[in-house]
């Protein structure tokens, strides 16, 4: 189950990459289409060579094809990250990482719910997916059977989780490198350094923030703030008061 989950983590990662490159690349690549366009159009008027015409010709349709593979790259990179929004209230994302944990781990996992059943758009599986990572490093760092403690709390805008551990926390030098793909202090097999990156990553996305307390010898403390989506009654009281 390791395996696979660190393999999964790493195709994902790839998704994550894939996407972010398509994205990237797309804005110099219109640029050079419109002026591409704008220089066969010029050339058409000009006593220049038919092998000159059919160059810029076929820098065009060449253009075109890199267009499509953009596309068609971010539209896999984004259905293999799981990009489709829904609707997710607290207790069904903690329902979802409960499924995904261990069992002898859901043992020693104390969930806190405050959160009033705050609601959240989010990519459901690959959100429970990437917060069952953190839960689990907690777990890593925790001293045999030692609990670790969940805390969902609703704020005005944000469904806060809180992950907490007892264990060694984290030196300086291991903190700031914190989110690089591919940082590990685990052994090889055990870590893939892909975790802490890929949730941040997920997080971010939808308009949330992650943020990591920790010192040496007192502990973890990993937040994560998710913007909530406003409850209907915030919706019309914000219109009841509109010109405020
Ligand atoms: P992985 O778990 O595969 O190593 P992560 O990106 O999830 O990858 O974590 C990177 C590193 O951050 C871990 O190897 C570990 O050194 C450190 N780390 C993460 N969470 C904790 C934690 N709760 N307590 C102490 N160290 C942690």
């Amino acid at each position: 189950a390791e395996m696979q989950r660190a393999r999964s983590e790493k195709l994902e990662a790839l998704g994550t990459l894939a996407a972010g490159a398509a994205h990237e690349l797309s804005t110099p690549l219109a640029t050079i289409a419109v002026v591409a366009k704008e220089v066969q159009r010029e050339l058409a008027e000009m006593p220049v060579s038919d092998d000159l015409k059919s160059d810029i010709s076929l820098i065009r349709t060449e253009l075109d094809r890199c267009r499509h593979i953009l596309d068609q790259m971010s539209t896999d990179a984004g259905q293999a990250t799981g990009e489709t929004l829904a609707d997710v209230t607290s207790s069904q994302l903690v329902e979802e990482i409960r499924s995904l944990l261990d069992a002898r781990l859901i043992d020693r996992l104390r969930i806190i719910d405050r959160s009033d059943d705050a609601v959240i758009r989010s990519p459901r599986l690959v959100l429970a997916q990437a917060l069952r990572g953190l839960i689990k490093n907690a777990f890593d760092a925790s001293p045999e059977g030692r609990e670790v403690v969940v805390l969902l709390e609703r704020t005005s805008k944000h469904l806060v989780m809180t992950i907490r551990d007892e264990g060694p926390g984290m030196p300086p030098e291991v903190l700031a490198r914190i989110g690089e793909p591919f940082f590990t202090t685990k052994d090889p097999g055990a870590g893939t350094g892909l975790g802490i990156f890929l949730a941040k990553n997920v997080i971010e996305r939808i308009d949330g923030t992650l943020r990591i307390e920790s010192s040496s010898n007192d502990g973890t403390t990993v937040v994560v703030q998710l913007l909530r989506k406003p409850d209907p009654w915030d919706a019309t009281s914000a219109g009841g008061v509109r010109g405020k």
